[in-house]
């Protein structure tokens, strides 16, 4: 849980009653979905993809090479509830 993360996240997002997706309205990646430059621990600013944010935002850390993905198939989408990770290794197997 993170209380800064999940400001920044409900800053830029709007709720759909119908499915409970929370899309994203700010910047959107050339593939599709959510990004934003945040700080790091260290103070230094990255690009971050929306549903990463919100995973860390609500869920906790991500281990490293972990993904989080939509299980509701939008890739706007960053409802935690709506968020899972997965290694991207396994993917490509
Ligand atoms: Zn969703």
């Amino acid at each position: 849980m993170n209380l800064r993360l999940q400001q920044l996240i409900q800053n830029n997002i709007v709720q759909d009653e119908t499915s409970e997706c929370w899309l994203w309205t700010g910047q959107i990646s050339n593939s599709g979905y959510g990004r934003m430059m945040i700080k790091n621990d260290n103070n230094q600013t990255q690009m971050e993809s929306a549903q990463q944010i919100s995973y860390r935002a609500y869920i906790g850390e991500i281990t490293t090479g972990m993904l989080s993905r939509q299980t509701c198939h939008n890739r706007l989408c960053v409802n935690p509830a709506h968020l899972e990770l997965f290694d991207p290794d396994d993917w490509r197997k």
